[in-house]
């Protein structure tokens, strides 16, 4: 990959956005992808203001952005709420940046268990007639990762898939995650979430780099700034 930091990615900021700022001030990336859990107490664009005629700014959600109403807000419904890489690929400095938000979650789907639900769509039917929308799903139901989503994004081809859960290069892992990877042909995954930074190499030689939070790295896993 040339120009190894023409993408940079920002481990789960909780509140804290000043390492990633100074790096984008330092190495001008092309853009940055966010791995979730942002704690916002105001929308996303309040936070990144200083750096936002300097790069594309992308994200995906982690599981703090659904623990209130205001978090979720903030972030869904932010100036970026059209930057969300969840459930897509998308050509971004030249590259295909596949996007897995959330979490896998008990009462939805936790691998290797089989899913409770195949998807919202059965479990909306199955709720009384108040929740019969996907925008009425509970917000913990919101952070979820859903398995027939997730074999649907397995279709499509990328080079690089951003997870805020991580695959099974680490003990709190999931091997599907790296099976979706290889199903996507990517040679390359960064995840946040775990607060660890460390690289990994897992199944068809897909390189994995944690990245933890406050942390960021560029397109080859160099860390860029620490905690
Ligand atoms: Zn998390």
């Amino acid at each position: 990959m040339s120009r190894h930091n023409r993408i940079l990615f920002a481990g789960d900021p909780h509140g804290n956005f000043n390492p990633l700022i100074a790096a984008v001030h330092k190495h001008r990336p092309e853009a940055v992808i966010l791995l979730g859990d942002y704690d916002l107490a105001v929308p996303l664009e309040s936070c990144l203001q200083e750096i936002v005629d300097l790069t594309e700014i992308w994200w995906i959600a982690g599981n703090h952005d659904f623990e209130s109403i205001d978090k979720y807000n903030n972030l869904f419904n932010s100036a970026f709420s059209d930057k969300n890489l969840h459930l897509k690929v998308t050509e971004i400095a030249g590259l295909r940046i596949a996007g897995l938000g959330g979490i896998f979650l008990g009462r939805v789907w936790y691998p290797p268990q089989q899913p409770k639900w195949p998807g919202k769509q059965h479990y909306l039917q199955n709720q009384s007639a108040k929740i019969k929308h996907a925008n009425d799903l509970p917000l913990k139901y919101k952070s979820a990762i859903w398995h027939d989503e997730f074999e649907a994004l397995k279709t499509l081809k990328a080079d690089i898939l951003v997870s805020h859960e991580a695959p099974g290069s680490h003990r709190h892992g999931f091997k599907v995650i790296g099976e979706l990877a290889a199903a996507m042909g990517v040679k390359h995954i960064f995840h946040g979430h775990l607060h660890e930074n460390y690289a990994g190499i897992i199944k068809n030689n897909i390189k994995v780099r944690g990245v933890a939070n406050g942390a960021v790295t560029d397109l080859l896993g160099n860390m860029l700034s620490e905690k």
